[in-house]
């Protein structure tokens, strides 16, 4: 008999956004990082700076928090990282006098879950150095697995011990036919990852939830469950798509499975191509659009750019404009296309700043051209909800 533990599909999917801004903070926008929310827990991606200050502001809960995925290691992305390990964590600072430090009782090691962090090599070391240089002490554990790519030395990429609170078990993973695959997976989800072009190494994660129950008609199957005599606990197994055989010997076929949400999110870049094929039919798709050429409408425009000058800018800086993440979301066929990592002169307002709201639709229409569908500019505390496909 096929196994009744088939899991269910999650209740709910969202993301937040808890940063969406490029370069430097802004009062509107703050770095790079978003949080999504699976159920009850939160995984983030990314982690800038200040980012607890606006998961404070937000509908994210910071002991909710079990993994956090960084895109590359360039700081507006990952500076926030040990600030929240500290928050997140019970961090202190020691004790004088040889005092025993009541903060760190709170939790045992073996009952609490390791905040799982993952990242290209350099993350595990810039964690490590960074807790130990700073006399942190951590109240529960943490592990690091990293994302090698294939010309990446050996090693933890640092000399230092590891740190007290730092599980062993941090793996180097390494790519397989140009791609990290099923990084993590549990009943409900699997991610993987792969390249995405940047000035530095820096990846794309692609969460993928597991296929869920099919859409059930009750009326289908009840006269049948009655005539029987059947338990209507057999539902339940129904809906999972097993076949049930009845003591009359029909034979209840249940609803076949359907895809679950499939959620990309890129880092920075000025090509993901590398990911496009494990990204193929996205229901979202998150990609940069760091630079515009908006001109009429943006009065900082320089008279002698032209859409070209700002591509090839743009480009050798390592990051997209919004024709190119729409361009990338058609090639993909994604479902739906949101931007962030918006430059500092495009400020966050755009839902109280009329002038904002001009800059980022004209943003968003640039975008929407080439892609063919409609497309959402990002602000710092919006957030999302992702519905399974029909
Ligand atoms: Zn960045
Ligand atoms: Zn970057």
């Amino acid at each position: 008999m096929p196994s009744t533990k088939a899991p269910v599909a999650l209740s709910s999917v969202k993301i937040t956004f808890l940063g969406t801004a490029s370069a430097q903070p802004s009062s509107t926008r703050n770095h790079s990082c978003l949080a999504l929310h699976l159920d009850g827990d939160v995984w983030l991606f990314d982690c800038g700076e200040a980012t607890q200050h606006r998961i404070q502001r937000s509908n994210v809960k910071m002991g909710r928090i079990q993994k956090i995925f960084i895109t590359h290691t360039h700081g507006d992305h990952i500076f926030g990282v040990l600030p929240l390990l500290a928050s997140r964590l019970n961090g202190a600072g020691g004790t004088t006098g040889g005092a025993d430090d009541p903060r760190l009782r709170s939790e045992s090691d073996e009952e609490s879950q390791p905040i799982e962090i993952y990242g290209p090599l350099g993350t595990r070391a810039y964690i490590r150095n960074g807790l130990t240089y700073t006399y942190t002490i951590l109240g529960s554990p943490y592990v690091v697995h990293e994302l090698r790519f294939p010309t990446d030395p050996p090693g933890d990429y640092t000399s230092l011990p590891r740190h007290a609170a730092e599980l062993p078990t941090g793996r180097d993973i390494r790519q397989v036919d140009g791609i990290w695959s099923d990084i993590f997976t549990n009943d409900f989800i699997t991610v993987s990852a792969a390249p995405i072009l940047h000035s530095v190494p820096c990846v794309g994660y692609v969460v993928t939830e597991r296929p869920v129950p099919g859409k059930m008609d009750p009326k289908q199957y009840i006269p049948a469950i009655k005539r029987t005599k059947t338990p209507m606990s057999v539902m339940s197994r129904l809906q999972q798509g097993e076949s049930i055989e009845l003591s009359d010997g029909t034979v209840l076929h249940g609803p076949p499975r359907r895809p679950g949400r499939k959620i990309v999110i890129l880092g920075d870049t000025y090509d993901p191509s590398p990911i496009s094929t494990l990204a193929a039919g996205a229901d979202l798709l998150i990609h940069e659009a760091t630079n515009a050429h908006l001109p009429g409408i943006d009065p900082n425009t320089k008279d002698d750019d032209t859409y070209e000058t700002v591509e090839t800018r743009s480009k050798s800086r390592g990051h997209s404009t919004p024709q190119m993440a729409g361009a990338f979301a058609k090639r993909i066929g994604a479902k739906r296309l949101v931007l962030n990592h918006f430059s500092p002169r495009y400020a966050g307002d755009d839902d109280v700043n009329e002038e904002t709201a001009r800059i980022m639709n004209a943003i968003g229409s640039l975008a929407a051209e080439d892609y063919g569908g409609s497309v959402i500019c990002a602000r710092d505390l919006m957030s999302i909800d992702i519905e399974l496909s029909k």
